[in-house]
């Protein structure tokens, strides 16, 4: 059986506040409890924040869109429309309850990219403020990067083989955290 076989109330509306009236919100509520596919989503998909002992999971997706995971409620962000709310709203019961049923192939994960540390991502660039991935500093280039807003092959120079070491260093720290770009769409 799916650990979420039916929505049971979705409601979608417009934010009161000016700056995001022209994005939708929704909110999923339902009596399954989703919990225990937290950990599992968490590792396949790449949370943002994962908070065990409050148990929600927040994804970050591409366009200003998130998706806040409670055990009896999904809360939706940002969408441009109703037509895109009622694709989101089915891509993640889709994601959960496939998610939930192949959790016994899938490695949990309790980290988030949330903990990424700027000064982490930064301490394995080459430092050189060189722009050629665009930003103005490496600083800069880190800070996006932990958003998901770029990603490390938009650094030419760390592929090169002077920075082998620093590359693989950065590697391991973002997959330690479940870093992903924000990329890909629903
Ligand atoms: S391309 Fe790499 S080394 Fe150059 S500024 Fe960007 S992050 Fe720094």
């Amino acid at each position: 059986m799916a650990l979420l076989p039916q929505i049971d109330n979705l409601e979608i509306f417009r934010p009161k506040m000016d700056t995001i009236r022209d994005r939708l919100h929704a909110i999923a509520t339902f009596s399954a409890d989703i919990s225990p596919v937290f950990p599992y989503l968490n590792a396949e998909l790449g949370g943002w924040e994962y908070d065990q002992q409050h148990q929600t999971l927040m994804l970050k997706l591409s366009d200003g869109k998130w998706i806040t995971l409670h055990a009896h409620q999904i809360a939706f962000r940002g969408m441009k429309d109703m037509e895109e709310t009622h694709a989101l709203v089915k891509w993640i019961t889709d994601q959960i309850n496939d998610t939930y049923e192949r959790r016994e192939q899938i490695t949990p994960r309790y980290t988030s990219q949330a903990g990424l540390k700027v000064i982490e991502i930064l301490r394995n660039l080459p430092m050189t403020n060189c722009k050629a991935c665009g930003y103005a500093t490496c600083m800069a280039f880190a800070t996006a990067l932990r958003e998901g807003e770029t990603t490390p092959q938009a650094c030419p120079p760390l592929w090169e083989e002077k920075y082998q070491a620093k590359r693989e260093k950065l590697l391991a720290y973002l997959a330690e955290f479940g870093w992903r770009p924000l990329d890909y769409e629903v």
